[in-house]
């Protein structure tokens, strides 16, 4: 085990250090630094399986096609979505893809009619995402998801790596622009999500995604017509939940 391995379990990583070590590097040595740091066997990639993710999909493959990817299957996904999931395992090789559901229990006692999306879509979020995540997680010291700064709101400023909780998480793409991830997905001609072609940008639940324009930020169609942005895995610490 490493020295970081070691230290992370003891919640004593050197995020700051990291993070500057780490600011101007390519999303595949973010990844690459990562695994040498933390372990396959302690770290995990997040994935929606949406508009993008095929290009952190793809770079996670070249480095490691075994690390762990967690897809939180909420119930409410696209049919498209689950199918793109199952073609990019296929396309990239990716060894160890986890689909995960929520609490059964939690869906009978909080949301028996399948509408709390509507009633109440931050308690949606909890039992669907946020809940189930928190529980996928647990055997990791650290994990890797798809966020850029350029999609604006809370993630305009986030950093390379950050502490989340007990747990580190690193952000390959922070740093990416839209004309990088367009080369990753040309260079491996990668295909695209389905619903791209249909104009949706952001791919999310069915029932809180829609389309959005080009004039408009990216994940407009996100919640639309509500204040909420997030659904709760980058607000909310998940080794707290
Ligand atoms: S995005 Fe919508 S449907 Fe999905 S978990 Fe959140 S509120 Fe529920």
């Amino acid at each position: 085990m490493s020295t970081l391995a070691a230290s992370s379990s003891l919640g004593q990583v050197p995020v700051a250090s990291l993070d500057a070590a780490l600011r101007t590097a390519s999303p595949q040595e973010v990844i690459a630094a990562a695994l040498q740091a933390i372990g396959r066997e302690r770290l995990a990639v997040v994935s929606s399986f949406g508009s993008e993710s095929a290009a952190l999909l793809k770079v996670t493959a070249d480095v490691d096609p075994a690390i762990p990817v967690i897809f939180l299957d909420t119930g409410h996904m696209f049919t498209e979505t689950l199918a793109y999931r199952d073609r990019l395992i296929e396309i990239l090789g990716l060894r160890d893809v986890r689909s995960i559901k929520p609490d059964a229990a939690a869906l009978a006692r909080e949301d028996a009619d399948n509408e709390l999306w509507f009633s109440d879509p931050d308690a949606c979020c909890r039992i669907r995402k946020v809940e189930p995540l928190a529980r996928a997680l647990a055997p990791f010291a650290a994990w890797i998801n798809g966020r850029k700064r350029f999609q604006g709101g809370l993630r305009a400023a986030i950093p390379v790596v950050e502490q989340d909780g007990t747990r580190v998480k690193f952000n390959p793409f922070a740093n990416v622009t839209r004309d990088d991830i367009a080369e990753i997905y040309r260079s491996a001609d990668l295909p695209q999500h389905p619903l791209v072609a249909a104009g949706f940008r952001s791919i999310g639940c069915m029932p809180c995604t829609s389309r959005s324009d080009h004039g408009e930020d990216e994940r407009a169609g996100r919640w639309r017509g509500r204040d909420k942005t997030e659904c709760g895995i980058h607000t909310v610490v998940t080794s707290a939940v």
